[in-house]
């Protein structure tokens, strides 16, 4: 089993590159924020209460999260392994993955964090927000706290994932197969 936290900043290209490192390694790829605008698009009660979250650029609450994820792995039994992706974001959320995946005897095998300058993430949002429709991608001020709200409460998992031997930084500025290269170097070199 190959468990892949893939980290970074709103913007890092977490989505990106997942799309690539799954079809290389086979892998199940687990995407809170995609999951959740699942939720919104099929308008279900959960979509819709997160809403009023993803829309100010705020998290939505970590129980909800953390079902979310069980549910996804215990629907996926035969997986080879899992990428997530914009989760864990919380301290709170990296300790009930570890748990969750304690009771499966398969834990991460390692967090690959994409280091990107705060500038480039910037444009490279509300880029995205003009193709995307996005909009959570179209407001200055809303991608401004997106960042904060990371600096502030998920930039710390790099050390919970420190202290487990498991961060690995990743240069996130370059071209999108150079920095998928420099994930695959960094993917080989776990198992
Ligand atoms: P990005 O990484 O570009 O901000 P995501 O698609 O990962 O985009 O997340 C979009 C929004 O969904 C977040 O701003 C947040 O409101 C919500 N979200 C996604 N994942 C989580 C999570 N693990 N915990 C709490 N909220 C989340």
């Amino acid at each position: 089993m190959l468990n892949i936290v893939l980290f970074g900043p709103p913007g890092a290209g977490k989505g990106t590159q997942a799309a690539r490192i799954i079809e290389k390694y086979g892998l199940v790829h687990l995407s809170t924020g995609d999951i959740l605008r699942g939720e919104l698009a099929a308008q279900s009660k959960l979509g819709l209460e997160a809403k009023k979250y993803m829309d100010k650029g705020e998290l939505v609450p970590d129980s909800v999260v953390i079902g979310m994820i069980g549910s996804k792995l215990d629907q996926n039994p035969a997986a080879n392994g899992f990428i997530f992706d914009g989760f864990p974001r919380t301290t709170a959320q990296a300790m009930a993955l570890d748990e969750l995946l304690g009771k499966k005897k398969t834990p991460i095998t390692g967090m690959l964090a994409l280091e990107v300058e705060k500038e480039e993430l910037v444009n490279r949002l509300l880029g995205r927000g003009k193709v995307s429709g996005r909009a959570d991608d179209q407001d200055i001020s809303v991608i401004e706290n997106r960042i904060s709200v990371y600096n502030r409460d998920t930039a710390p998992l790099i050390d919970y994932y420190s202290a487990q031997g498991k961060f690995r930084a990743i240069q996130g500025m370059g071209t999108i197969e150079a920095i998928f290269e420099r994930l695959c170097l960094a993917i080989d070199a776990l198992h």
